[in-house]
């Protein structure tokens, strides 16, 4: 039903008596015409400043039921003089699901229509936090007592209802003692370790792949020696720590020793710097070698045997990746290019870089008299082929985690390299397409800038000549297993090369 309530005071009723008729009228004109029943709601000669009004009381009463849809009142005066009860009663009547309309009060246009409904909702916001507020106070009462809330998870443990503390899971606990083993003992990488879990068939905390970051995780939370910490991160940003002051600890059973999680933070802490020492190794062609058999550009790697270092270019079509069905023929056919010693690959290409500056005429006229194969698609069109599948494979990405096949957090990563992959392939776009001075002018340009030194020239500006000149080299190895690079300089059409 809708609801009219109007309220006069003694001294009003004393000055316009007709008061109240007017508040009605004006209400019921408000309405307008209505199937609904309307009740009214009438406190004579009571005061606006008390909440205990026979006829307010009723109308509370008759909202807590559930019984009216609107309620339609004169001005928020009638409610209540005073602010704070305005906006109680007001929260109340919305809480119960009541609409609440107001003849004579344009909250709108009027100074104090916004002040009133700005606080209204500063208040109500103020009570959500409030009882955000009292649940947080209760977790952590029970967290300073020792006791858990049983919505707490940690990977190895698992909640005993009896004790009200975690317990050592049967399942999962092992599991991570193996990865603590795997790591102090035997002194493997996260990414080893993650191939071992997998070839175990175990499953991840998420039951889906064992990522490295996974492992790292684990290996890195020092719960597992036997000291939990709750309130350890900020409630609102999970990656912000508090100050260690509001940390709560808690003893749960230990998985390892204090010994074995120290050394598998060794053995992070040493493959972290390999990585990061791995990362400045040199590659004079970085980005420039693609596969001859697929035509994929190529990635680089590095070996360390016996102290010694090797550096490869190898194609990562190779390796399947993930979310790819790979068929026995078509194009998701497994490349079998191998591994190419970056050493014998690079001194033949900066051997032809020479030849080239040193006598460009020369290589031209030699060029000129070269029968040329057809040159397939051109580099551009290969970025556009490339650009495609990225936007493909980050389709077909979408669609699992619509389909709930794999969590947006494990697909995170994927997008991430996708992401990386497609600006590498638009910078190479922009750039081919800026960077298309004639050879001779490049040519011309290095030989004023570089002088007659050209093999003893360091790294770097090897690699900028290398950049500048050249548009692409084609790897492959013919029958006899020799290296065949084809090297295309900017500008140019393709040429072939024995090395
Ligand atoms: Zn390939």
């Amino acid at each position: 039903m809708i609801a009219i309530y109007a309220r006069v005071s003694t001294e009003e009723q004393a000055q316009h008596g007709a008061s109240l008729e007017t508040q009605v009228a004006a209400c019921r004109k408000h309405i307008g015409i209505t199937v609904e029943p309307v009740q009214e709601f009438i406190d004579g000669g009571v005061s606006g400043t008390l909440l205990e009004r026979p006829q307010l009381t009723a109308l509370r009463q008759a909202a807590e039921r559930g019984e009216i849809s609107r309620l339609v009142i004169f001005d928020p005066d009638r409610l209540s003089r005073k602010l704070v009860h305005q906006l109680l009663l007001t929260e109340e009547f919305e809480r119960r699901g009541v609409v609440l309309e107001f003849v004579n009060f344009e909250w709108q246009h009027t100074p104090e229509g916004r002040l009133f409904y700005s606080l209204r909702g500063a208040i109500s916001e103020f009570e959500r936090e409030k009882i955000r507020e009292r649940t947080r106070r209760g977790w952590l009462a029970k967290a300073y007592s020792g006791q858990l809330v049983a919505g707490m998870q940690r990977y190895g443990y698992k909640y005993d209802t009896q004790t009200k503390t975690l317990a050592i899971d049967p399942v999962t606990g092992p599991v991570v003692q193996e990865i603590f083993r795997l790591a102090a003992d035997e002194h493997l990488s996260t990414g080893k370790i993650a191939q071992r879990l997998a070839q175990q068939q175990i499953p991840s905390p998420r039951g889906t792949v064992w990522w490295r970051d996974t492992i790292s995780k684990i290996l890195r939370n020092p719960a597992y020696t036997g000291i939990a910490y709750v309130h350890r991160y900020d409630s609102g940003n999970h990656n912000r720590e508090r100050h260690a002051d509001e940390w709560i600890a808690i003893e749960v059973p230990a998985l390892v020793t204090p010994t074995q999680w120290a050394q598998a933070r060794e053995v992070i802490y040493h493959y972290q710097k390999i990585w990061k020492g791995r990362q400045e190794v040199p590659m004079l062609l970085r980005r420039l070698v693609y596969c001859g058999v697929c035509g994929h550009m190529m990635s680089t790697n590095i070996r360390t045997v016996k102290g010694t270092t090797y550096r490869y270019y190898f194609c990562p079509r190779r390796y399947p990746r993930k979310f790819q069905t790979v068929t026995p023929q078509g194009r998701d056919t497994l490349c079998t290019l191998p591994w190419i010693p970056a050493d014998s690959l690079e001194e033949a290409v900066w051997h032809d870089i020479v030849k080239v500056i040193d006598d460009p005429q020369g290589w031209r006229a030699a060029q000129e008299t070269t029968e040329h194969e057809p040159t397939g698609p051109s580099e551009d069109e290969q970025i556009a082929h490339e650009l495609q599948r990225v936007q493909r494979s980050r389709h077909r990405l979408l669609e699992l985690v619509r389909k709930d096949l794999i969590t947006l957090e494990d697909a995170e990563r994927d997008l991430k390299t996708l992401k990386g992959e497609e600006q590498r392939l638009r910078e190479r776009q922009t750039a081919l397409h800026t960077l298309q001075p004639s050879l001779a002018t490049l040519i011309a340009d290095v030989r004023t800038r570089m002088g007659p030194h050209l093999d003893s020239l360091p790294f770097a500006t090897r690699q900028e000549i290398a950049r500048r000149l050249i548009n692409k080299i084609t790897v492959s190895i013919g029958e006899d297993g020799v290296i065949n690079a084809m090297i295309q300089f900017i500008g140019e059409p393709e040429r072939p090369h024995q090395s």
